[in-house]
């Protein structure tokens, strides 16, 4: 089959070492990158929706986002001409612990292609089996997908880096799910996305070579990842080194985006970190409502909480120790190394406070910033506080109104607040000092409250997609409906803006999403 516009220009399948098994079954793999594995043919597809935007990025013409050839090609149903899909072998730390091989268990890279000198991964999740499907069933259902495609779009948008999504469809297959691993499988439609990314190599496609002891094949992946995604730098133990800090920065400016919108990930365990440092994976991660440090959206980790929002800056940094391990053998010196590690942390305290002082609209730098910043995050949790309701709203305070007689301002600020009737005595008082730190802070900034209300809301977005929205495009999209899945994602390509008649998603969490599976519980399930 052939699409037109797509320029195939297929790298890593053909410069990396290939298992010599092809369209094999489960197994561990050695000595290779990846396996050569064909989608399999789904049942009855059909296109949900596509990304116009994605689709230009690849080079199509969005006219042939209606078409059967892309319906075919994109569902998994036929191969492009000319390319021979495959699936990634890596490994990784999950929730702590080395798991060993995992690599796409269900996810088959189509083929690269180029555009206006950019090259793009095509990759299918919920493709079908793989060598590393590891007795799963290689397949996708209605609700992960709907989440996984409408999470990378509205990523992007917030300037998150990420993979893209180009197509969501209905494989027409049915997929037996236990939702909340108790016990209660259910049957749930079939779904297959197109991710888009410069490459989708992992920390993990590193580690599983190290614990296979391959050192050759890992100098392999390196030098083809150091000529494809860092060309600037050499193929030498100096560049290797390079890369790695390199990495770190991305990883780093990448989380700290993260932490910026109330973005969780859910799983970030080095299997599902970008070597490209962007945002991938998109499983049971979920949104910050209630500005709440502890909080994770991932019941499989609800005892420990390893992911949780205040701590994916460390666990970013955790996986970063994990891949200079696995890097270490082709440097053989832990100098670089542990240098780009002293560096994430040093450069994590000055970025996490910028992007902090950001978002309350301050620029510039003043003793007493810290103070600011450590009592506001204190006060937030004083009682359950939307996180982006409060710095939207916060963006229209006027220096010298601090919290006046008639709490004026802080009346428009209860909006914020899941219970307003909390925020009076203590609470409010603690809210009346930190207004009084914020206003005499603000006196010092050189800009008038229309420039700093305008800073403020190019950072703190207005819409976001809200657990519960995801679930409420999920629940029409299940029965046919698919206006809210498309309603999102127009909404969520422009996040930082007003919109007319979008208030309702402006909005807290409605109380009938508080305990919903699916709003405030995410399994792995998917
Ligand atoms: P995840 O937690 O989604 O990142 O997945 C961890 C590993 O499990 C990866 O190797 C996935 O490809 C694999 N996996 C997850 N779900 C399935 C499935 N339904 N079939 C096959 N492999 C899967
Ligand atoms: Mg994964």
């Amino acid at each position: 089959m052939k699409i037109d516009g797509l320029h195939i220009k297929d790298t890593f399948n053909k410069e990396l070492p290939a298992d010599p098994i092809e369209q094999g079954t489960e197994r561990k793999v050695t000595g290779a990158c990846f396996s050569f594995i064909d989608p399999t043919v789904p049942a009855n597809p059909s296109l949900i929706h596509a990304s116009e935007e994605v689709a230009q990025l690849i080079g199509l013409d969005p006219k042939v986002l209606g078409s059967e050839e892309f319906l075919q090609v994109f569902s998994g149903a036929s191969i492009l001409d000319g390319t021979r899909p495959y699936a990634m072998c890596y490994g990784g730390h999950q929730f702590g612990n080395w798991a060993g091989q995992l690599g796409d268990g269900r996810a088959i890279n189509l083929a690269e292609v180029e555009h206006e000198n950019k090259s793009w991964a095509l990759q299918l999740k919920g493709a079908g089996k793989t060598p590393y499907s590891r007795n799963a069933d290689g397949l996708a259902v209605l609700r992960s997908s709907i989440r996984e495609h409408l999470c990378s779009e509205a990523m992007h948008h917030l300037g998150v880096p990420t993979s893209r999504s180009l197509s969501l469809m209905l494989t027409g297959n049915k997929v037996m799910r236990d939702v909340m691993y108790d016990g209660n499988p259910a049957m749930e439609q079939g779904a297959v996305v197109c991710r888009v990314a410069e490459s989708f190599i992992r920390f993990g496609s590193f580690e599983i070579l190290l614990s296979n002891q391959d050192v050759d094949t890992l100098k392999k992946l390196a030098d083809f990842t150091l000529k494809h995604h860092f060309p600037e730098l050499p193929l030498t133990p100096q560049g290797y080194g390079a890369m790695f800090k390199e990495v770190c920065r991305r990883s780093l400016e990448m989380v700290i985006h993260w932490q910026r919108v109330g973005f969780v990930h859910g799983v970030m365990n080095t299997d599902n970190m970008s070597i490209l440092g962007h945002t991938i994976d998109y499983g049971p991660y979920g949104w910050l409502e209630g500005y709440d440090l502890t909080w994770t959206p991932n019941t499989t980790d609800s005892q420990h909480r390893r992911y949780r929002y205040g701590k994916q800056p460390e666990m970013v940094f955790w996986n970063l120790h994990k891949l200079a391990n696995a890097l270490y053998p082709l440097v053989n010196d832990a100098k670089p190394f542990e240098e780009a590690l002293e560096e994430y942390g040093n450069d994590y305290l000055v970025k996490y406070k910028t992007m902090k002082l950001e978002k309350l609209g301050i620029t510039g730098e003043e003793e007493g910033d810290n103070e600011l910043i450590v009592e506001l995050e204190k006060v937030l949790q004083g009682s359950e506080t939307d996180m982006t309701l409060f710095y939207r709203g916060l963006a229209d305070y006027q220096v010298g109104q601090k919290l006046d007689e008639d709490n004026a301002f802080f009346s428009t600020m209860l909006e914020a607040f899941y219970e307003p009737s909390e925020c009076t005595g203590a609470l409010l008082l603690k809210w009346r000092n930190w207004f009084e730190l914020y206003d005499a802070r603000l006196v010092k900034e050189d800009s008038s409250d229309q420039e700093r209300k305008a800073r403020m809301n190019k950072v703190n977005p207005k819409y976001v997609l809200r657990n519960y929205m995801a679930q409420l495009a999920i629940d029409e999209a299940e029965k046919g409906d698919y206006s809210v899945v498309e309603e999102l994602y127009e909404l969520l390509k422009s996040p930082y803006n007003e919109q007319e008649n979008k208030s309702k998603w402006y909005a807290k969490r409605p109380e009938w999403a508080r305990n919903k599976v699916g709003c405030s519980m995410l399994s792995c399930s998917s």
